[in-house]
């Protein structure tokens, strides 16, 4: 694609591995998912093993849309800045408990349990927090409605779903896969690849996402809140439980438990996105171009501390369109048509990130660092005719700098996190890089 990689180990060497899991999928005698403390989910390959193949569907090194622009319905003013779009629809779970847990307002987890209750689905391809350690996340098959509840909410930590899509393929009837934009290109790409997965892939629903946190991330925000020690942490929620909610960490040492609590403008706003990995700020699609359904949050207007959650779904296929109808018609979702305004109207900056990738990407290669490859996909038109001429200038020597105080030029090791350990400090952490 334009890019010259040399493999698996080199789309990670070069910063451009977003963590979603697809390669150690298609090649698992050779590639594993770790878990790395300060840059995500990272594939660990064997020594000596050709990637080639697991390359191919790796969405790290960049996107292509093959949709006809010109043949279908999409809705014409959104396709430069968000991809195809069929139809947009505002609303919420119907079953209160969904609503109140999710992150917005439950659609993604509304349309998965239609999904098994209706559609005769056998599972939800899908994260949740590990149980061994839960600040860490897993990829699971959810078959029921509460194994569903139990992973509603977003987690603002790595998380690599495709690692899990052999248990769709192997699955014995269709399943749902739910993921940040990167999982749902990287499983699509893989469906094109494996048929089998292709027949057993029902329906993709991606979450808007503006960018992963590392783990270092989730436990600077648990020192924020008073937790010093990772391995008395019991539970860590993100949002949900109202709308956006909180964050939410429990702990328990000697059998007294203690929850702390901080908003989500502190958590997210303060410490976990600037803990996000460099290949989110050279992403150019935050709501799920590749998907049937795409969920996001309505932020159009101000948000009434005690209003239950609402989310925005992004019909982009035709299949996707019948499941939202069918969901409405089971009476899981609760859904009004609403104009294609009210998207970039509820998500300006991800229409801006966009933009600025052009630039960002610019500014790498000039230096030498690599970047993704996008085609048919505007990112020059939304750099010229949404970003200010100040904004323009921003995303090319902002990035200058960046290169240098990131490294980028400089190959990123893949460096597997023990958890049962404490986190290692920043020191030790250039030591183990320099062994
Ligand atoms: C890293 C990150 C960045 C985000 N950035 C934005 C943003 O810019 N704009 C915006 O509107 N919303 C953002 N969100 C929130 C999310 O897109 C919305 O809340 C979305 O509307 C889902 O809400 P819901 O109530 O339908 O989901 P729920 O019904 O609560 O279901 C959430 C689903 O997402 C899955 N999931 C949770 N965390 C992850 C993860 N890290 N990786 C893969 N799958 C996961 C869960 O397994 C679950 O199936 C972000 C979420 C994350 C995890
Ligand atoms: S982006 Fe996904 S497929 Fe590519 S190297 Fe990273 S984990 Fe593997
Ligand atoms: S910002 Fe893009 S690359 Fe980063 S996690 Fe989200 S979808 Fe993946």
């Amino acid at each position: 694609m334009g890019q010259s990689l040399n493999g698996i180990p080199d789309v990670a060497a070069k910063h451009l591995c977003c963590g979603c899991g697809a390669c150690a999928y298609v090649q698992p005698d050779a590639i594993r998912m770790v878990d790395d403390l300060d840059r995500g989910r990272r594939p660990l390959v064997q020594e000596g093993s050709d990637t080639g193949e697991a390359l191919e569907v790796c969405p790290g090194k960049g996107l292509e849309h093959t949709f006809d622009r010109d043949g279908s319905e999409w809705i014409e003013e959104l396709v430069d800045g968000w991809g195809p779009v069929l139809e947009m629809w505002e609303g919420f779970a119907a079953d209160d408990e969904v609503r109140w847990l999710a992150s917005s307002g439950g659609a993604a987890t509304a349309l998965a349990l239609h999904a098994l209750e209706h559609e005769d689905h056998h599972g939800v391809l899908h994260v949740a927090a590990r149980e061994d350690v839960p600040y860490l996340n897993q990829t699971v098959l959810s078959r029921s409605r509460a194994e569903l509840l139990a992973a509603t909410g977003s987690r603002y930590a790595p998380a690599s779903p495709c690692d899990g899509l052999q248990r769709v393929e192997d699955a014995p009837a269709p399943c749902v896969f739910v993921g940040k934009p990167c999982d749902v290109a990287g499983a699509a790409a893989a469906a094109r690849k494996r048929p089998a997965l292709a027949d057993n892939l029902g329906l993709t629903i991606a979450i808007f996402c503006a960018g992963t946190p590392s783990t270092r991330g989730t436990l600077e925000m648990a020192r924020a809140m008073g937790v010093d020690e990772p391995e008395a942490i019991d539970s860590v929620r993100y949002r949900g439980k109202g709308w956006p909610g909180g964050a939410e960490v429990t702990t328990e040492v000697d059998g007294a438990a203690r929850t702390e609590r901080m908003s989500y403008g502190a958590s997210w706003g303060k410490i976990l996105q600037k803990h996000r990995q460099w290949r989110c700020y050279v992403c150019a699609d935050h709501t799920g171009e590749f998907a049937d359904i795409a969920v996001g949050d309505p932020w159009y207007r101000e948000i009434p501390p005690d209003e239950p959650g609402r989310s925005l779904v992004v019909v982009r296929t035709e299949r996707g369109r019948q499941f939202v109808r069918a969901a409405v018609a089971s009476g899981a979702l609760q859904l009004e048509r609403v104009s294609p305004d009210l998207l970039p109207a509820s998500q300006m900056n991800l229409l801006h990130t966009r933009g600025a990738v052009w630039g960002r990407s610019l500014a790498c290669r000039m230096l030498g660092a690599a970047a993704p490859v996008y085609r048919n996909m505007a990112t020059g038109r939304i750099w010229l005719r949404h970003l200010s001429l100040k904004q323009r200038a921003q995303s090319i020597y902002g990035t200058f700098k960046r290169v240098f105080t990131k490294r980028l030029r400089e190959p990123a090791p893949v460096v597997p996190f023990e958890p049962l350990a404490l986190a290692p400090h920043a020191d030790e952490r250039e030591e183990a890089e320099a062994a």
